[in-house]
């Protein structure tokens, strides 16, 4: 059961379009995209940092997770992703664990990745996402 890195952290934000510019024109990281994750309810600009990215997370409706977060927090790192080799493995030991997750089943992240969130009662108050890589691209 491999984690590979840190594969993004997860920045909540009302404005994409707000929070955009000191990322990419300030901190100077490389923006690559927007994509809408309906599942989600979420529009994610992703932006580079070394091996890992930044990605900021704007509500896309009033009932989305983020929009409850933004609410309750006012922005804010939302979570923090670490890349896993086998995500059904290691939500199978988090099972057997008897770790609470969110997620007992992987389903579809941005960029088409299998994702899991795990409860931040869990790890000591972070919610966690275990992200792999969609089989096609390994
Ligand atoms: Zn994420």
């Amino acid at each position: 059961m491999g984690v590979e890195k840190i594969d993004h952290i997860g920045i909540a934000v009302r404005s994409i379009e707000e929070a955009l510019p000191y990322y990419r024109d300030v901190l100077g990281l490389k923006y690559t995209g927007t994509e809408v994750v309906e599942e989600q309810k979420v529009r994610v600009a992703f932006l580079e940092i070394g091996e890992s990215h930044i990605e900021l997370l704007e509500p896309t409706s009033d009932d989305s997770p983020i929009a409850g977060f933004l609410e309750k927090r006012g922005g804010g790192i939302h979570h923090i992703a670490v890349r896993v080799d086998d995500i059904n493995e290691n939500l199978a030991l988090h099972r057997e664990k008897e770790v609470r997750t969110i997620d007992n089943e992987p389903r579809k992240g941005a960029h088409d990745m299998k994702i899991a969130f795990i409860h931040p009662k869990s790890t000591s108050g972070v919610l966690l996402e275990l992200c792999q890589e969609p089989e096609e691209t390994h």
